[in-house]
Order: C-alpha cells, then structure tokens, then sequence
C-alpha cells in the first residue's frame, strides 16, 4: 500500500478549532482533523465540550447524568465470511469449526441463557456471505432447505423472537434495500460498522481490506443510506488505527452525519480502537492509543450531537473506562462489526 501520510494540523488550527467546537459552531473535516490531534490540556478540554453535549442530551431525554445500556447476548451464527480483512479474528475457515452454522437448537439455547441473565436483545454476528466462498456453508444451508445465509438469519431471527422474547439486533454485514426490507420486521435494529471512507485501504495491495468486496466504502455507505430509507434503526462506526489519515477519520463521522441527519435512522455509533491480533495479518501494526480513541469519541460527540448514543467499544481496549465516562452517553456489550 502507497505511504499516505498528511500534514499534522498546527497547534494554531487547533486552539482554533477547540474555541469553535466549544462555542457550538459548525466543525468542517479540517478542523474536526485538527481536534483529532489533541492531547494533554486541551485533550481535556475537548472532552469537556463533548460531555457537556452529552449531558444536554441527557437531560433533554428527562434522564440527567444516567447512562443506559442494553443488556445482549452474542449468537455467533457463523465464524465463515467470504472477506479477508487483515485484523479480523472473528473469521475462520471450516476445518477449524465443528459446523459452518449454529444449528437452531443452539441459537435457542444461546438466547434462552441470555434470557435467563436479564438480556434483552440477542445480538447476531456472522461472517458476510459465507456461501459464496465456502463449499461447506453453502452445503449446510442447502441441506436444511435455505438458500442463502440471509435466509437463515431471518429464520433464526423469527425463532428467538417466537421463542425467546428477545429482540433480534442483526450484523450481517453488507445488505441491499430488498435484503433490508425482507429482515426489517423481525428485527428490532440493525448494524454495520463503516469503518472507513478510505477506498485506498480496500483497493490497494497490503491495505487492511484488500481482498474484501463487503469493505468496499461506497458499498458499506450505500447500506448506511438505504437502511436510512427503509427507516431500520441503525448502528454504525468507525474503526480508527488500521492506517486511516485523520482527514480520512473525520471524513468517515461527517458521512456518518450525513445519513444520520438525512433519515434520522442512526441510533448508535460506536469508535473502535485497532488493537494488533497474533495470528493476523496486521500483527505488526501499532495499537490504536487510548488518547487517540478518547479524542475520536470526543469528536464523533461534537460532530453528531446528543442525538446517536455514542460509545467505544469496550471489548477493544484494557482500560476502557477512561473513554467510557467521557463523551459516550451508552455502553454495554459491543456488536462485532
Ligand atoms: S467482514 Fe467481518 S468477519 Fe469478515 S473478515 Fe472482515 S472483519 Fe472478519
């Protein structure tokens, strides 16, 4: 992958920039990228800013200073996935599984547990379209009568629902307005994360999403707008530290903020931290740093408004609390994508 590296914001921009974000003027992507950097005092500062939107958030929703959270339980339909993001340790191949699929007796078992432990919604994670590269995915559902992995989303989706009472909250990855409409009634919401608007990072050689169709950017934006159509309350993010420009990470939560101001429809938007794996491909990479993470959350805060919950993703970093108690107004397990 080509080197892309941008010129550091001055101090000047962002004094700059922090003065505006804490008069409540409109941020344009320079200056959301010269927050981005901060650290130190004005670190703090920025984090005043985004908590004090946060706290009017709150208090307009007539529940000042209480954050909330929803208790879920994971139901790891499938480890398969027909993308190779180079960080990802969720996906794996079939001779590592016992089967390509949780039978529906185990998603039942799963969500009855979880049931049992005051969960209220089952959060389904999957890889995106198993079927199209793995044999045995497309062996297993053709055996139990379904024609894709959406099909038996959807089936399993119905059958928690049925059975269970827990609200089905679906992450299957990339999907079009007909797949949307066919899952939006039974599921109480949806997500996919954006991760990034930079397509050098998916068209180029040694990019983190070279190889993955789904981590096309315009494609993953395409979804963003068309839930927005279809009206499914939506979860999204950004993923920061798997080698974006901070123009690049402003520009994701401005397009974030376009779909979530043209339909109304993004109820969540979660920063993740890249943390490098063993066993992955990114294993050399530096981590995402925590004051970088705090920075971003504090800047998807300003940029978005008390609107969306806002949070980082906990399950990603060792001291998440730090983050936590800033700008974020939920927390709470962290769906996969
Ligand atoms: S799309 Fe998701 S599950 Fe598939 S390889 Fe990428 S991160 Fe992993």
């Amino acid at each position: 992958m080509a080197d892309h590296t941008e010129a550091r914001p001055t101090e000047a921009s962002l004094r700059r920039a922090l003065h505006r974000a804490a008069e409540g003027r409109a941020l344009d992507v320079d200056e959301a990228a010269a927050l981005l950097t901060a650290r130190g005092e004005p670190l703090d500062q920025l984090l005043s800013v985004a908590g004090d939107i946060r706290d009017a958030g709150l208090r307009d929703a007539g529940r000042p200073g209480v954050v909330t959270f929803s208790k879920n339980v994971f139901i790891p339909l499938t480890r398969l996935c027909r993308d190779r993001c180079h960080y990802c340790t969720f996906a794996t191949v079939p001779h590592r599984l016992p089967a390509a699929f949780l039978e529906r007796d185990e998603v039942l078992q799963i969500a009855r547990d979880g049931a049992a432990q005051g969960c209220k919604e089952a959060l389904f994670t999957l890889g995106d379209r198993p079927e199209e590269r793995w044999p045995a995915a497309r062996e297993w559902l053709h055996e139990r009568g379904y024609d894709s992995t959406l099909d038996y989303v959807r089936a399993s989706a119905i059958a928690v629902l049925e059975e269970t009472g827990l609200l089905p909250h679906l992450n299957p990855g990339v999907l079009s307005w007909a797949d949307l409409q066919r899952l939006k009634p039974v599921a109480a919401s949806m997500g996919m994360m954006l991760e990034t608007t930079a397509t050098r990072l998916w068209s180029e050689p040694g990019g983190p999403h070279y190889g993955s169709p789904d981590k096309e950017p315009a494609v993953r934006l395409r979804v963003l707008e068309d839930a927005g159509r279809v009206g499914v309350p939506f979860t999204t993010g950004i993923l920061i530290g798997i080698g974006e420009t901070l123009t690049e990470r402003a520009d994701s939560l401005f397009a974030i903020r376009r779909a979530a101001r043209q339909y109304g429809h993004i109820q969540e938007v979660i920063v993740q931290n890249f943390r490098a794996k063993p066993d992955t491909a990114m294993r050399g990479m530096p981590d995402a740093e925590l004051h970088d993470l705090a920075a971003t959350v504090a800047v998807a805060r300003i940029l978005l408004g008390p609107g969306p919950a806002s949070r980082h993703r906990p399950t990603s970093s060792p001291a998440s609390t730090t983050c936590c108690c800033a700008p974020a107004s939920t927390t709470g397990a962290a769906c996969r994508r």
